[in-house]
């Protein structure tokens, strides 16, 4: 039976605008812009040259590292440029850009395993890898680092299906529409990690999905159990989840695997499913369209590398009072100043808001309520972390634990006071790591230098 969380907020889901609208495809760009990072940790090395002609789901961009994941053309077509190009975390990246031939030529290379009943773990992860999967709610998690990390520790898998952000419903279409892609995955989930069934967690505003599942699991056997969730924000973090399926805790600073859980978010699984049975690497993702400035919401199904702006097209265009245009949810989603920025692996809604759902005031100012402290699902004082980031003080902002914020926005959303909280605390984390790099490599230029001067006075002697 679901558990619980500390914290946490109620706000209104605002998912009526589109959970009702099937996915529908977007018409194909006529460029694709796809970014060699699209996922946490080392960015690819791009591996077609200008004028090369390539296929859909062939390899653009290779792996660097392990913690890395491929990325793949989205289109067929040319090779247009190879050269930094703006990303939606705001700065130029290394891009292949790919002028669609609209012949939609799938790569000639990409065929399923003849016998995906008999593979591995460690081939499955391999698969994984290849397909460039990588955690798809949004966090970019290379997928197969968490599966070669959570092999023979994990007694618990959980599928994410909450959704908890408000507006989108790309996961909730996906279930409506795609059940036994996700019940396939579910399948190679549970064997991989040895576990009977695994859990679907679902917020109880999705109980048409919970209950269509709950009926093909049933006919079909599967070793799935549905989890009907609390509709609370943020349900869908990691840690929560696991608190609510298990009643166990993450502690700070650690990893669901140590827990003995691996979570994984419900589009990952049906793409884990794709890549097993059907050879096909990540190159599409479904998005949500909509919010108050957005003309005719909808959910689609997109190339991935699509600049916004054809998204925002299909939907009709956007409000002439739109003030501002999100990728993500609007409690956890990055505000975007260029509409020609691609979407990604982990892009779940593209949201536009007219100009008088911004609750700002005039001059923020802490009323010491403590709200944003009972809100806090992490159990941190998000009044005294912002104060300390204010004044500089960042021994004390480390010391409050501001690096186990997981940057949910409950507090910010709560604040009468309106302060920017979730900001201040993503800025002070940023600084603190600076700060550590900075301490680093003073202490490795100190050694170097130290180990030089010996070796000179070794020399002379
Ligand atoms: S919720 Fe806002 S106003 Fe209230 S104590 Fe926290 S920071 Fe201050
Ligand atoms: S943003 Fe950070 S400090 Fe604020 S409620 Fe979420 S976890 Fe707590």
């Amino acid at each position: 039976m679901a558990q619980s969380f500390f914290g946490g907020i109620h706000p209104n889901d605002q998912k009526a605008a589109t959970n009702k609208k099937p996915i529908e495809t977007l018409p194909p760009p006529a460029r694709v812009v796809i970014p060699m990072s699209l996922h946490i940790g080392a960015p690819c090395k791009p591996c077609v040259a200008v004028g090369d002609s390539v296929t859909v789901g062939q390899m653009v961009g290779e792996a660097t590292a392990f913690v890395s994941a491929p990325v793949h053309a989205s289109v067929s077509g040319t090779v247009s440029a190879v050269e930094p190009r703006l990303h939606f975390s705001g700065v130029p990246v290394m891009s292949v850009v790919i002028e669609n031939d609209f012949n939609n030529t799938p790569c000639p290379d990409l065929h399923p395993p003849k016998d995906p009943e008999s593979l591995t773990p460690e081939q499955i992860s391999d698969i994984v890898k290849a397909a460039g999967i990588v955690g798809m709610g949004g966090a970019t998690f290379p997928t197969h680092v968490k599966i070669s990390s959570g092999l023979g520790k994990v007694d618990t898998v959980i599928v994410n299906a909450s959704e908890c952000e408000p507006y989108i419903t790309s996961d909730h279409r996906t279930l409506l529409e795609h059940p036994d892609e996700v019940l396939g995955g579910v399948r190679i989930l549970a064997k991989l990690f040895g576990v009977d069934w695994v859990h679907i967690a679902i917020e109880a505003n999705k109980a048409n999905a919970a209950e269509m599942l709950r009926l093909k699991i049933a006919e079909e056997k599967a070793p799935a159990v549905v989890d009907v969730l609390q509709t609370r924000y943020p349900q869908g973090a990691e840690k929560q989840l696991c608190q609510s399926i298990t009643g166990r805790q993450v502690p700070p600073g650690a990893l669901p695997a140590s827990i003995g859980c691996a979570v994984f978010n419900i589009v990952t699984t049906m793409a884990i499913y794709e890549a097993v049975y059907q050879g096909k690497p990540v190159t599409h993702r479904i998005v949500t369209v909509s919010g108050s400035g957005v003309n005719e919401p909808k959910n689609l199904l997109c190339p991935i590398g699509t600049p916004i702006s054809d998204l925002l097209d299909a939907c009709g265009g956007v409000k002439k009072s739109t003030f501002k245009i999100l990728m993500g949810g609007p409690m956890m989603g990055h505000a975007q100043y260029d509409m020609d920025a691609p979407i990604g692996k982990g892009t779940n809604a593209i949201l536009a808001f007219c100009e008088k759902e911004e609750r700002t005031v005039e001059h923020p100012a802490c009323i010491r309520c403590g709200k944003c402290i009972s809100v806090c699902p992490m159990h941190l004082q998000p009044v005294f972390m912002y104060q300390y980031e204010q004044a500089g003080m960042l021994e004390e902002l480390e010391k409050a634990n501001v690096l186990d914020c997981i940057e949910c926005g409950a507090c910010t959303y709560i604040c009468p006071g309106r302060l920017y909280l979730v900001q201040s605390f993503r800025a002070g984390k940023q600084k603190i790591n600076n700060a550590r790099a900075a301490a680093k490599a003073a202490a490795e230029a100190a050694a170097k230098a130290e180990a030089e001067k010996a070796e000179k006075k070794e020399a002379k002697a």
